[in-house]
């Protein structure tokens, strides 16, 4: 119930416009969000490189329905690879677009064009892209865009969501030599009729996706928290002979960094999805919705100031 009212905050303009100016939020913003510039966002992922961690940096800001306001976001992300090369990163640090904020809304040409100038600029800096996935009803289109995209920049990364009943056929379509997957449970409110509900499912379905990319060998970025995954996906990584450079875990920026270190001193490559700049407020409350508990923390830190 508190997740489903959380998520429906994250889809609302009244609330944002009501929660996202005031200071509110502060901890739970600072706990998820690298910082407000594109400067603090380097310095967060020199912090990770030097501990032995990857990044994907996310620029924060969703659902653009303006052109000029799309190409202003592919600039900053075209700018934004000039610093990573600039600071030496491209080889810990890639970016990661959601093409709402590219100007899907309007018009899926214009959200292709504005990723494929990023994408030009990411294999300049030496490093990649990958596609971010959103609400059910855009999985196909969003698909379809990265198909576009990888017949120029074949190492450009998608997404997949264990939870949607169709990931484990769209895992048999990309589950070929260098298809970079990144596989997710899915962050989004989807109906009976096209997602799985129950957890268990989930897991188990994200078990098998995860298979059926290792063995099609895919690179798959396995992009969770929950430790039965992890444990899971290290035991499939085993029985298919996968090795370091062979795929990669991900986890979010603020979410279990006692484990992101731990797996990284045991050797695993991992990424931290690192979002940044002023329009965190969606973004925060979909963290919040994963797990509620979080409102606790943050209600304690409230009280603290
Ligand atoms: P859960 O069962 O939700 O969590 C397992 C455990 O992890 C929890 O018990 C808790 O200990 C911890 N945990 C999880 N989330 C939090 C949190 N917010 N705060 C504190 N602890 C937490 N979804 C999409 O739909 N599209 C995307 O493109 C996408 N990209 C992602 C990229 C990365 C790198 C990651 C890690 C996730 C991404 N997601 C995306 C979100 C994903 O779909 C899930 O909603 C999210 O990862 C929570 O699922 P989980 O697998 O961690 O398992």
């Amino acid at each position: 119930m508190l997740r489903t009212m959380l998520q429906a905050a994250a889809r609302s303009d009244r609330l944002e416009r009501m929660v996202g100016r005031n200071r509110l939020l502060r901890p739970a913003v600072d706990r998820f969000v690298a910082g407000a510039t594109a400067d603090d966002v380097i310095r967060a992922a020199r912090r990770l490189a030097d501990e032995g961690r990857y990044a994907t940096i996310d620029q924060l800001g969703e659902a653009c329905r303006d052109a000029r306001a799309a190409e202003e976001t592919a600039r900053q992300y075209v700018a934004l690879l000039g610093k990573v090369a600039d600071a030496g990163l491209a080889d810990h640090v890639e970016v990661s677009v959601k093409l709402s904020a590219l100007g899907s809304e309007l018009d899926w040409g214009v959200a292709e064009e504005q990723t494929r100038l990023i994408c030009a600029a990411a294999e300049e800096a030496g490093t990649t892209v990958t596609v971010d996935m959103e609400d059910s009803s855009t999985t196909d289109d969003t698909l379809r865009v990265l198909r576009a995209l990888r017949e120029d920049y074949p190492r450009t990364g998608g997404v997949l969501q264990a939870m949607l009943h169709r990931t484990e056929g769209d895992c048999r379509a990309f589950a070929e030599p260098g298809s970079r997957i990144r596989l997710c449970k899915g962050a989004y409110h989807e109906p009976a009729a096209v997602a799985r509900t129950n957890g268990a499912d989930v897991n188990d379905a994200y078990l098998r996706c995860l298979g059926v990319l290792m063995e099609g060998g895919a690179y798959p970025m396995v992009a969770t928290h929950d430790p039965r995954l992890v444990a899971g996906a290290a035991a499939l990584a085993r029985k298919h002979g996968l090795g370091r450079d062979d795929w990669e875990f991900q986890m979010l920026f603020g979410v279990r960094t006692d484990e992101q270190r731990r797996l990284a001193n045991a050797g695993h490559r991992v990424r931290v999805y690192l979002p940044y700049g002023p329009d965190w407020y969606r973004y925060t409350c979909r963290r919040l919705a994963e797990r509620p508990a979080n409102l606790v923390l943050l209600g304690r830190a409230m009280l603290s100031r």
